[in-house]
């Protein structure tokens, strides 16, 4: 494989299971000139186990716009970069954003060597849709502006991925319950690729109950997935629609509604609810 000089190269790491390391990102990491890390000690024990010998320098949330500018020159002149977080893809929920849009500006190469990164691992197992998905990264810790948040998303179709970590799990989670309601589906991924890898669906309502009974389950590291918000369109079909629209000429919105549902076995109420919803238009 060639590297190309003065190019960044952005490298994913393992999210726990050193096999997740690719052939690819070995070989950048072993022939860049530097390695800029979020911590070059934990990043170190890594390097050590791959037998990597690379300089490195720390590249994390208070240096990296000082640093970025020190890294476009030496890129500038030719040596190559590769940029490192502490576990998965850097830039998501972790430091390189300024690096990779400063050196893009400045008209350097950026090259992604793509690898683990837990929303995307979880998001794969998890069994909800993923056709559509939103990710919101960690909330915030204050519970008045994670509920801020929350209701935000209240009425976002897509399926919701948040990082969380072990001391505000339980809390997080039942304050989601109290937003989208107990019984919307979800997902904990805790410990991904790790020995105690945990895949968990339920209700957010199960789940609450599930973390409260179990303190083992609330310790690690944690991606929680939630499903989207029901949407009462997809759930009435093109026939329950003919129908409904065809009594609404006739009757009361509550009449069609309620005979839609006998004549289709469609539920009443989401009839009702589509019924106003046409009617509005
Ligand atoms: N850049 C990383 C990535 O690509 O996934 C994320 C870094 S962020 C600072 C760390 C958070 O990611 C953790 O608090 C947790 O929410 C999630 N995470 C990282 N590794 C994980 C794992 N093995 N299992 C579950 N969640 C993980």
């Amino acid at each position: 494989m060639s590297i190309i000089s003065g190019a960044l190269y952005v490298v994913a790491t393992p999210i726990g299971n050193l096999g997740d390391i690719s052939a690819r990102a070995l070989e950048v990491l072993q022939r860049a000139t530097v390695i800029a890390a979020e911590d070059t000690r934990h990043s170190g024990k890594l390097f050590h186990h791959f037998g990597i010998k690379t300089p490195t320098m720390a590249l994390h949330d208070h240096n990296e716009r000082a640093v970025s500018e020190s890294i476009i020159v030496r890129l500038q002149a030719g040596e190559t970069v590769a940029l490192v977080s502490d576990a998965g893809t850097p830039l998501i929920s972790d430091p390189g954003y300024h690096l990779v849009g400063q050196a893009r500006a400045a008209g350097c190469q950026v090259i992604p060597v793509p690898g683990a990164s837990a929303l995307l691992a979880a998001l794969s197992a998890s069994g909800l849709p993923s056709e559509r998905f939103v990710f919101e990264g960690f909330l915030s810790a204050k519970a008045g502006a994670r509920s801020a948040k929350l209701v935000q998303l209240r009425e976002d179709p897509r399926t919701l991925v948040f990082y969380e970590a072990p001391h505000r799990i339980k809390e997080s989670i039942g304050a989601m319950a109290a937003v989208f309601g107990g019984d919307r589906p979800a997902v904990i991924a805790r410990e991904l690729t790790k020995t105690f890898e945990t895949i968990h669906g339920d209700t957010l309502a199960g789940l609450s109950g599930w973390l409260a009974a179990d303190a083992n389950q609330r310790k690690g590291e944690f991606v929680v997935m939630v499903g989207g918000a029901p949407q009462t369109e997809q759930l009435v079909d093109a026939e329950a629609e003919r129908v409904l629209r065809l009594l609404l000429e006739e009757v009361s919105l509550k009449q069609a509604a309620a005979l839609a549902g006998k004549i289709t076995g469609v539920k009443k109420n989401l009839l009702y609810q589509f019924a106003l919803e046409i009617s509005g238009d």
